[in-house]
């Protein structure tokens, strides 16, 4: 069997506007992840990362486009089978206050997965939900509390129980340090690291920047508009980016290593994304790249593999 627990090819989530045109949110995105392997995914806000992680996991179907999980393409399974991808499948979300309902206690929200999927009688429930609050590090005694009664970290932690409870093997992480304090962020990525290895789990990590993506990711991917621009090992992505936008969104990351100081060139990023209802005809990058050409304007470049394992789209690495 294939090491990889999750293929997508060429998937597409388009949405109608009021307009009655089309907003391309995620545009033709091929990938897969390896089963323990953890996937950055970065980009602005607007460039459908999160649409695509919600794709990913069945909140949204996609518009076109194949999805593959562990071996199996999952538009074309049964109704029960599909309740087990969905099972297997699990978000944890950005606004952890925004996701627990604040009338319910603790442990119905953590236990609410494993009653509604039949995983604990009525006996275990409390164990269980104890158990799950002590691998987060909370207290069991938390269970009995409501979501108000604690921090944001807090409350984040309780949505990792609550994505935990239900036996998930892939979990997307969409922007989930990104509403925390920056004292808290190393935290909770720390926690879910320590998760990954005990629980053997595969991440989709989603944020908008990527200092947050570092450390926990074995490849990078960036978005832009809709596409993937770059993908490649996280250390890659940091020592060698060649894309323009890579490029552009690594030189405000800041530089900690005194041998790296003054090593990035500052390339800022000119004026914002366009809308997504009037994308670029051709590159999505060429009306804020500053190495665009008449070509890039004209052209989509193609998704294309530069060197082994690093994909790239753009004219400048055209063969
Ligand atoms: Fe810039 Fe052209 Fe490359 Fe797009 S294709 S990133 S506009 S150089």
């Amino acid at each position: 069997m294939s090491d990889e627990i999750l293929i997508i090819k060429d998937v597409r989530k388009y949405f109608s506007h009021s307009s009655g045109a089309s907003v391309k949110s995620v545009d033709g995105i091929s990938f897969s992840i390896k089963k323990g392997e953890t996937l950055g995914l970065v980009g602005e806000s607007g460039s459908g990362k999160s649409t695509l992680g919600r794709t990913i996991v069945g909140l949204y179907e996609q518009t076109e486009g194949e999805i593959f999980f562990e071996g199996r393409n999952v538009s074309t399974l049964s109704n029960k089978e599909k309740r087990e991808v969905n099972r297997k499948m699990q978000v944890i979300f950005q606004d952890p206050h925004a996701s627990l309902n604040p009338r319910m206690r603790v442990e119905d929200i953590i236990a609410e997965g494993m009653d509604a999927y039949g995983l604990a009688s009525r006996k275990e429930r409390s164990e269980k939900v104890a158990e799950l609050l002590e691998k987060v590090g909370l207290h069991r005694d938390h269970a009995r509390r409501f979501p108000h009664e604690f921090s944001g970290g807090q409350r984040q932690r309780i949505g990792i129980a609550r994505a935990l409870a239900v036996k998930p093997s892939f979990i997307v992480a969409d922007e989930p340090i990104s509403a925390l304090d920056v004292s808290i962020q190393a935290q909770v990525v720390n926690l879910l690291e320590d998760l990954q290895k005990e629980e053997e789990l595969t991440y989709l990590f989603i944020a908008h920047d990527l200092a947050m993506v570092k450390h926990i990711s074995d490849r990078i991917g960036v978005m832009y508009l809709g596409k993937l621009m770059e993908l490649a090992e996280s250390e890659t992505i940091f020592s060698k980016p060649l894309h323009p936008y890579t490029q552009a969104l690594l030189s405000s990351v800041p530089v900690t290593h005194p041998n790296q100081k003054g090593k990035r060139e500052k390339t800022m990023l000119k004026g914002d994304p366009p809308s997504p209802l009037h994308p670029p005809k051709g590159c999505p990058f060429s009306t804020r790249c500053p190495m665009a050409t008449t070509e890039c304007e004209e052209t989509p470049p193609k998704w294309k593999e530069v060197t082994k394992d690093h994909w790239v789209a753009c004219h400048l690495y055209a063969i």
